[in-house]
């Protein structure tokens, strides 16, 4: 028998919430939900599920503050799904550790290829939360080969500097994910380098004209304006 994952979702809005509840059923997966945060961090901490499917807009507390609380003992994915579509709204979720944020109203295809995203990620993550270093990352012709630090496009190896390289492989490890710029500088230069994006505009500029045959409509990495940068997902 297969195990199905179980997922929470917390919502205070009804007709959303048993809307998502079919969809994910007929799909699969097992499915509980909670209108409040409060009952939800109950659910939580006493059912332990696979992932969670968060509304940031709650009766009794935000969203954000729920974010927080499973972050400081639990990696278990946490999907953002929020009428809320500003930029610093999406940074700050994503930055307390949200793993992806999805704008109401959203496909149910797309929500469920973000899930199943969000559900590989947590099987690649070592047991200490780091994440495998080797192996190669595949999509539509782009080859990141960790082993030998070597970025291929439709089988020509791409010339890039380390600071490129380190970039384009911190995005394939987190590939379907956005990445705040904040989280890409911290996880590159460290937790006192300056957030400066910038630099991440100068680098991401030569990544692309690299690595992408119309820089301008890239299809390997993807611009979340004023958020971040997203890799596509792997083959
Ligand atoms: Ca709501």
């Amino acid at each position: 028998m297969k195990i199905k994952e179980k997922i929470l979702i917390i919502e205070d809005e009804a007709n959303i919430s048993s809307f998502i509840a079919a969809v994910l059923e007929a799909n699969d997966y097992d499915t509980m939900a909670s209108p409040t945060g409060s009952k939800a961090i109950t659910m939580i901490t006493s059912h332990c599920p696979d992932l969670i499917l968060l509304d940031l807009g709650l009766p009794d507390m935000d969203g954000i503050s729920i974010i927080r609380f499973v972050r400081e003992w639990s990696t278990c994915p946490i999907i953002v799904i929020s009428a809320r579509n500003h930029e610093r709204d999406k940074v700050e979720a994503l930055d307390a550790g949200a793993d992806d944020y999805i704008v109401k109203p959203f496909g149910t295809s797309e929500l469920l290829a973000r899930i199943r995203t969000a559900i590989r990620h947590t099987r690649t993550h070592l047991p200490n939360g780091s994440i495998a270093q080797s192996g190669q990352f595949k999509a539509m012709g782009l080859v990141i080969d960790y082993d030998k630090h070597q970025v291929l496009v439709d089988g020509q190896s791409v010339h890039l500097t380390q600071n490129e390289y380190k970039l384009v492989s911190l995005l394939g490890k987190y590939a379907g994910r956005v990445l705040t710029y904040d989280f890409i500088i911290r996880q590159l230069w460290g937790p006192k380098a300056k957030s400066d994006n910038q630099i991440l505009r100068v680098n991401m500029a030569n990544i692309r004209r690299k690595i992408e045959k119309n820089p301008a409509e890239p299809k390997y990495i993807f611009t979340e304006i004023g958020v971040g940068y997203r890799m596509v997902d792997p083959d």
